[in-house]
């Protein structure tokens, strides 16, 4: 171990002494230790302990811990405290410039255990009111998280699609005569990835190419060539002939299970040297398949038998639908979203705040709903033809009830179900609770239905065919949270949601005005599943979705 090593254990253990409450004394003179050690020039491996002890603001117990971590490579004293402390809170202790303090609130105060619950808490403003938070501290700890999650080699899709289209820009704009295009899980627009995919056909060499798009070295071999954005973002640069473009940019975008179903229904197929990918399914003799498409077997079938989905695209989503206010825990007042989305083309919003259970988000007591549902009377006068529509974010309590009494449910124009409590269920008390909901009369929505959280939770497991039938029989729309770190419903489920005839909604579930562009990350995983316009709820017009949501 080096001394730098050495030294860093030493600083998270006083990180996490102090993350317990320890003796203050203690802890710093483990910090003291730390900062001892890193600007030590002797090794501390070729030390003896009395040597150690010498040192100044070592002494005897440290020496001993640091003979210790140099024998076994572990230290006792710093195992019993990772003992009691769940990992995904060890891992926030590391987020650099996030200190004990600030973790010890939201893993105490909020039940947040991992980075990616504390992004999404930071997401939804739930920092706010915690002490020693304020918006712009919230702020710069998302940067910070969103840095950190950066690292760890796996990307939600909203972090990368911008910088994949840049790429694209410029090369295209920097190299002459060159064709360019992006494929992978990128262009297929998975919910999660570890880089961006693109083809080149170009005379430039890749030192050329990384030139003119502002790309450095990266780790790993040739072909495709390893390289890294300005941000550090993972690139992976596949080289070839501009006669082959096509028949290149179709492997390479093609997932292995797609690729392998591919090839055992066109054995022997020969779609090599094509210089469009049109010419592939020509070859196939099918018709086109989407990108986003291009996961499973199942569209492959559905390509042979002609019966390829004409894919819902944003511009058919008619309202806004799941949007939270200052009334709970949005930042943007009711007025802000309904100008907003009325500004950005649509038809109508349905504001969903919290309900009354959800006291960690403000949740709505019934004198509120009241004032809300007259304040909307009120914008819904002078916003015309805008329309804005009344309705809840219900919690699923425990038992699967809704969190209001009837006299309250019945006020709404539509109700969105979720579960936002005590999320650690097997899967037969999670279905049995969201089957209770579903069977609500008042419920018209049901939300995020597993509660994951991509890349950091994984949701609670689910029936999800029980659920869809249980939706069909009660007409009950279900939602693919459209916020990038959600995408749930996951698109895997919505071709058999079609099949039954259950309706999709594609929700923001938006917590300020910028949310409300989240939208267009639901549609690309939407697509994914084979979404059209007519299966889906807010692609229909105002009065379309009242009449698919008003229930009783
Ligand atoms: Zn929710
Ligand atoms: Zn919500």
């Amino acid at each position: 171990m080096t001394n730098k090593e050495i030294a860093n254990e030493f600083r998270f253990l006083g990180d996490i002494m102090e993350l317990h409450g320890e003796n203050p004394f203690k802890i710093r003179s483990y910090q003291n230790a730390y900062i001892t050690l890193r600007k030590l020039d002797r090794p501390l491996a070729e030390m003896d302990q009395p040597e150690m002890e010498a040192i100044k603001g070592v002494g005897k117990a440290i020496a001993e811990k640091i003979g210790e971590l140099l024998q076994t490579g572990k230290m006792s004293t710093l195992e019993q405290y990772r003992e009691k402390t769940p990992e995904g809170v060890q891992e926030m202790l590391t987020v650099k410039g996030f200190g004990p303090k600030k973790v010890q609130a939201v893993w105490k105060d909020l039940g947040i255990e991992t980075v990616g619950e504390l992004l999404y808490a930071v997401n939804e403003n739930r920092l706010i009111e915690l002490k020693g938070f304020g918006q712009k501290t919230q702020e710069e700890l998302k940067q910070k998280l969103e840095y950190f999650q950066r690292s760890q080699d796996q990307f939600h899709f909203s972090a990368l699609e911008s910088a994949a289209n840049n790429l694209v820009s410029l090369l295209e704009s920097g190299l002459k005569d060159a064709r360019i295009a992006l494929c992978g899980a990128i262009r297929r627009c998975a919910n999660t990835l570890d880089g961006i995919d693109i083809l080149a056909a170009s005379s430039a060499t890749v030192q050329e190419m990384a030139a003119a798009a502002n790309l450095k070295e990266g780790k790993g071999g040739e072909q495709p060539t390893h390289l890294l954005t300005e941000d550090d973002l993972p690139v992976r640069l596949y080289r070839c002939q501009p006669e082959e473009f096509g028949s290149k940019l179709f492997r390479y975008s093609a997932s292995g299970e797609f690729m392998d179903a591919f090839l055992a229904k066109y054995p022997g197929l020969d779609f090599r040297n094509l210089p469009e990918e049109q010419q592939v399914f020509d070859k196939a003799g099918i018709p086109f398949i989407p990108p986003e498409m291009r996961e499973q077997e199942w569209a492959l079938d559905l390509a042979a038998g002609n019966d390829l989905p004409e894919l819902i695209g944003e511009a058919d989503i008619r309202g806004v639908i799941h949007s939270h206010t200052t009334y709970s825990d949005g930042i943007a007042t009711l007025r802000d979203m309904a100008e907003t989305a009325r500004a950005l083309g649509y038809d109508y919003i349905g504001i969903t705040d919290h309900s009354k259970s959800a006291f960690y988000a403000n949740g709505l007591q019934p004198d509120r709903v009241l004032a809300q549902m007259e304040e909307i009377d009120a914008l819904n006068r002078e916003l015309a033809p805008f329309r804005i529509f009344k309705g809840i974010e219900s919690d699923i309590l425990n038992d699967g009830s809704l969190d209001y009494d009837p006299e309250i449910l019945g006020r709404f124009d539509f109700i969105i179900a979720s579960v936002h409590s005590n999320l650690r269920m097997d899967e037969e008390k999670a279905t049995r609770r969201i089957l209770t909901a579903v069977e609500n009369p008042y419920t018209s929505i049901l939300g995020h239905p597993t509660g994951r959280l991509l890349l950091s939770r994984q949701g609670y497991p689910l029936d999800h065919k029980k659920i869809i039938d249980a939706c069909a029989a009660n007409g009950v729309s279900i939602e693919l949270n459209a916020n990038p770190y959600r995408l749930d419903l996951d698109w895997t489920w919505i071709p058999y949601a079609l099949e039954k005839g259950v309706l999709i909604s594609i929700n923001p579930d938006a917590h300020s005005k910028e949310g409300i562009r989240d939208i267009h990350f639901g549609v690309r995983s939407a697509r994914k599943g084979g979404l059209t316009a007519a299966a889906c709820l807010n692609a229909r017009s105002a009065d379309g979705f009242l009449a698919a949501v008003r229930k009783g």
